[in-house]
């Protein structure tokens, strides 16, 4: 469970210890999800004060993502701590880069969105299925990991200009 309800984190703090699914509808269309296992999230949400909360805690999860240099996917494990402040709105001090927003009038804290975030933040760019992994040929796309072709390494196209002038003098 990812969410709880504000007047009782106001009371007493709450040990989080939930999973963001991947089918959660907190993710829009273009994120990168996290497998099938989703985020497990843990940590520990307290009251800091009036309308404000503190989590601290840490996710864990898995992503695909598509190798760099052969492009075939790789699942990389994607984990972070995260430590926030939560403020409800109209809160004088709510103007602060690091807080999140709490909407006024809402009843429940929701942790979904900001573990959203933060998984986004996350997730690598790009990964290797492997540190030598030799990725495709640029003459004949073949994959240099599973068959060797015989295209003559690329030529540097620096030297273009003085071959051509050698050419000409012949
Ligand atoms: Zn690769
Ligand atoms: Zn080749």
């Amino acid at each position: 469970m990812l969410y709880f309800d504000i007047r009782s984190l106001e009371a007493h703090a709450e040990s989080v210890d939930g999973t963001l699914e991947a089918s959660d509808p907190v993710w829009q269309e273009d994120d990168s999800r996290p497998v099938q296992a989703g985020v497990h999230v843990v940590g520990r949400l307290s009251s800091a004060g009036a309308g404000r909360f503190y989590f601290s805690g840490r996710f864990e999860g898995a992503a695909v993502a598509e190798c760099r240099r052969c492009l075939c996917e790789v699942t990389v494990s994607v984990s972070d701590d995260v430590h926030l402040i939560f403020a409800e709105s109209g809160n004088d001090e709510a103007e602060e880069d690091d807080v999140v927003l709490i909407p006024p009038g809402d009843r429940e804290l929701d942790l979904r969105p900001v573990v959203r975030e933060e998984w986004l933040l996350a997730v690598p760019a790009f990964a290797l299925c492997r540190e030598d992994c030799q990725g495709f040929c640029p003459s004949c796309g073949a994959d240099r990991n599973s068959e060797a072709c015989t295209c003559p390494p690329p030529s540097d196209p620096r030297w273009d200009g003085l071959r051509a002038m050698r050419e000409s003098e012949s």
